[in-house]
Formats: structure tokens, C-alpha cells, sequence
């Protein structure tokens, strides 16, 4: 995935700036909370939606569960090798504090305390707010002008999905859009017109598909929708064809907006981010090749 492979130099601490690295820092704000983290710590009792949270989270993420906490509230990572033993001082140091002050210590100010001032882990940290960080990090992970997730974002969630699809197995299908003769929209009614079309279609895919779906600006006029735990290729089929039908209501001047949309399915043989896109893009160029405003499913054999 993406040429950061260069990053991938492990530092003394054990933290790995790599790929990982970044799907974590993405990931993790969305998935636990600061309020569940201290929940989980023992600043308050937890209630029973959070237990269940916190069990789900386990059983979802093994040993980079550890790594998950200390990422919610320190926005730093911990490789899963080291974050376990780590919480078990940081919560060990909450408990000594707290007896020391006869106050409750939260776990937030405990594992600052330790790693800035005990183990030397963060250097001058910050305090951020959370809400301020996740609307960095949603910032980020976004194409500013559709809303939809950028290029790669879309990347990086494909490879969490299939990481998923590898170890469970429950598929994933994507769907590659591209906008017919966008370059004729452009010259007949102006970019303006043109970005307008762009972000009617994000609204389109974001309409037709579920919340659990993935939609993507992949770039210029082309989009990426992933659909997770997807292995019927009829359903994606379908899915894409609603799409293109919902796509000829939009329109331009005179000229009717259409899509061209290549859908690629899964399995044993094509088990790679990449791989699955090329799949797409292939039945996208016959899709192109025979016409346009059609959808192609290339069946992988
Ligand atoms: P085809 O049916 O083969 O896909 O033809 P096309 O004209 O859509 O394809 P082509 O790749 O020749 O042109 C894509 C156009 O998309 C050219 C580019 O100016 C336009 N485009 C890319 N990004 C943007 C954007 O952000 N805004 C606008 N208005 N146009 C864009
Ligand atoms: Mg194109
Ligand atoms: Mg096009």
C-alpha cells in the first residue's frame, strides 16, 4: 500500500511509523472514545453498552486493543508488543497518585504524568481536545471538495477491510465510477458546472448505498464505493446499477450525466487492495470500450 514503506523504521520505544501506524491514527479516534478509555480505567463505573463496547473492541482488535487505548488518549502510538505492559504501569501509576492525592487521578492525566515525566515516551505533549483532533484527522482523511473520503483514505480502508476479509473471510466488493465524456461537461458549461456535478454524484453514491459502505473520491472524476462483508457479486451488480440509473437524473444544460462503473468481487485469488482496484478498472475500461453508461462485472477466475 502506498510507497511509506520507507517510514517503516522501528524506534527504540517499539513504535513503528508505518502503515499501520497511519490506519491507527485514522481509525482510532472514531472507535474509542477518551470517555470509554477512562470508563474502562476506572475513573467511573462502566455501564453496560460501554462492557459490551469494550468486549467487541477486544475480540475486534486482539493485541492491538492496548495499542487502541493509549492511541484514544495520548493520540500517540504504542506498538501491541509494548502497549500491553504499558497500561498495566500507567493504571498501576493512576492508583498510586490517587492514594497519594485521596483523589480519584484520572487515567488521561496518570498516562501523561508517566510517559512525560516517568518513562520520557512524549516529549513536551500537548493537551488537544478531542473534538479538535477528530475534526484534524476527519479533515484529512476527506476530499474537500465532495466530503467524501480522498484517495488515500480510501486506500487505507480497503486494507483494513481486507485484513478483516482475510482472517474472516466474509468478502468485499468494489464498485469504480467514472463520469462519461466529463471533459464535454467542462467545456460546454464551465468548471463551476462541472465541480457542481462532482458533488451532486458524491451526494448520489452517499444516498444509494448503506452507512456501512465506503464511498471514496478516488480522483478527478472517478469515485470508489467498497462495500464490506459483500461476496454476492448480483448484489454488487445491483447496487452499481441502481447507482448508474440514479445518475442519469442528474444533469447539465442539456447534456444528461451518466457513469460508466466497472465492479470487481473478492476472493482466494485476488486478496490485495490493488489487486481488486485492477480488477475494477479493467471491467471499467470494458465498460467504456462498450459504450459507456453501463456497468461491467469482471467475474474473477
Ligand atoms: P470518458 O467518458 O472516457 O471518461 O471521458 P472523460 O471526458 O470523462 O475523460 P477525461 O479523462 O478525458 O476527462 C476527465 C475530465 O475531468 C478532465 C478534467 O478536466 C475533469 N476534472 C477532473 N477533476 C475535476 C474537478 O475537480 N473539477 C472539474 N470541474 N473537472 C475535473
Ligand atoms: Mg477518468
Ligand atoms: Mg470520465
Amino acid at each position: 500500500m502506498k510507497s511509506g514503506r520507507n517510514n517503516d523504521i522501528p524506534s527504540e520505544s517499539g513504535r513503528d511509523e508505518n502503515d499501520s501506524d497511519r490506519l491507527r491514527r485514522t481509525i482510532s479516534p472514531e472507535v474509542m472514545s477518551v470517555e470509554l478509555v477512562s470508563a474502562f480505567a476506572g475513573d467511573r463505573e462502566m455501564t453496560e453498552g460501554e462492557k459490551a463496547l469494550i468486549c467487541t473492541h477486544r475480540r475486534n482488535r486482539g493485541g492491538a486493543f492496548y495499542s487502541d487505548l493509549f492511541f484514544a488518549i495520548s493520540h500517540h502510538y504504542f506498538a501491541p508488543e509494548i502497549a500491553e505492559a504499558l497500561w498495566e504501569k500507567v493504571l498501576a501509576h493512576k492508583h498510586i497518585t490517587s492514594e497519594r492525592l485521596g483523589r480519584n487521578v484520572r487515567i488521561t492525566v496518570a498516562a501523561l504524568d508517566y510517559l512525560s515525566n516517568i518513562t520520557s515516551e512524549l516529549t513536551a505533549p500537548t493537551l488537544i481536545s478531542e473534538a479538535y483532533i477528530s475534526e484534524i484527522v476527519n479533515l484529512s482523511m476527506r476530499d474537500g471538495m465532495t466530503g467524501l473520503y480522498n484517495h488515500s483514505t480510501c486506500y487505507e480502508l480497503l486494507e483494513l477491510e481486507f485484513r478483516s476479509h482475510r482472517r474472516y473471510g466474509r468478502g468485499i466488493s468494489l464498485l469504480l465510477l467514472d463520469i462519461d465524456d466529463f471533459k464535454l461537461v467542462n467545456d460546454r458549461n464551465g468548471h463551476q458546472q462541472g465541480d457542481r456535478i462532482l458533488i451532486e454524484l458524491a451526494r448520489t453514491l452517499i444516498e444509494q448505498t448503506r452507512d456501512s459502505d465506503i464511498c471514496c473520491r478516488f480522483g478527478g472524476e472517478e469515485f470508489v464505493v467498497i462495500l464490506p462483508l459483500s461476496n454476492d457479486p448480483n448484489v454488487a451488480r445491483e447496487i452499481a446499477e441502481r447507482i448508474r440509473t440514479k445518475v442519469t437524473g442528474i444533469s447539465c444544460g442539456w447534456q444528461q450525466i451518466t457513469v460508466s462503473v466497472g465492479v470487481a468481487v473478492c476472493n482466494q485469488i485476488i486478496n490485495s487492495p490493488r489487486a481488486l482496484i485492477e480488477r475494477a478498472d479493467q471491467a471499467l475500461y470494458q465498460a467504456k470500450k462498450s459504450g459507456k453508461n453501463r456497468v461491467v462485472l469482471r467475474v474473477v477466475q
